[in-house]
């Protein structure tokens, strides 16, 4: 689960273990959750690799348990989503080719190259999804470019949060952190999850300070 965490990348190295992360309901049964130990990861950003500890909880109904990642991750990538994200958001503007997209991010140009790769095949997907979240949420039509997948998913993405942003608290967390809370941080995975399922389990908490 990803959790709309507002800290920055830095501040939440720093507090370690003492992280506050809002205690969410279980996913699978909606029952309360207990906090459960957790493990340490690496995140990349801004060229610097930082330490967090990623908190788990664990459900008293159904006993799964389940690590809350905070939303400038995703999940099994080193880099912070908003790199990502900013490479695919020049590249999907035809601002730039990758490599001066991966330079502008402090990122290796292979691992750019990686993103703007997967992000490319599953963006018909992408960009029905998000736009069919951007409706749930009242936004505007996002209007179908089914021969630029890549630029339509991407609008998609940018729609769908304008229209969050509206709500209390999102508009802080900027465009790749909802993309990541809303996607499980499934967003560069082989397989992700809907933001339809997100929001149809009612993980589209909003943002609190912790
Ligand atoms: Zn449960």
């Amino acid at each position: 689960m990803v959790w709309p965490c507002p800290l920055r990348v830095d501040v939440y190295a720093s507090l370690g273990r003492a992280v506050k992360v809002p205690r969410p309901r279980c996913p699978s049964c909606s029952r309360p959750v207990v906090f459960w130990s957790g493990y340490w990861r690496h995140v990349r950003w801004r060229e610097r690799e930082r330490k967090i500890f990623i908190p788990r909880v664990r459900c008293r109904g159904c006993g799964v348990t389940h690590a809350l990642l905070p939303a400038f991750v995703l999940a099994r990538r080193l880099d912070a989503a908003e790199s990502a994200g900013a490479v695919i958001g020049q590249v999907a503007a035809a601002a730039s080719g990758v490599r001066p997209a991966a330079a502008a991010a402090g990122v290796p140009y292979t691992t750019a190259r990686g993103w703007v790769r997967r992000f490319a095949g599953r963006a018909g997907g992408l960009a029905v999804s998000f736009s069919a979240l951007c409706a749930e949420l009242g936004g505007e039509v996002v209007r179908p470019d089914p021969d630029r997948r890549f630029r339509w998913a991407a609008g998609a993405i940018g729609a769908a949060f304008t229209a969050a942003a509206a709500l209390p608290g999102w508009a802080a967390l900027g465009a790749w952190r909802f993309a990541s809370t809303v996607t499980g941080g499934s967003l560069l995975a082989a397989n992700a999850s809907s933001p339809w399922l997100v929001i149809g389990s009612r993980r589209f908490m909003p943002p609190r300070s912790p």
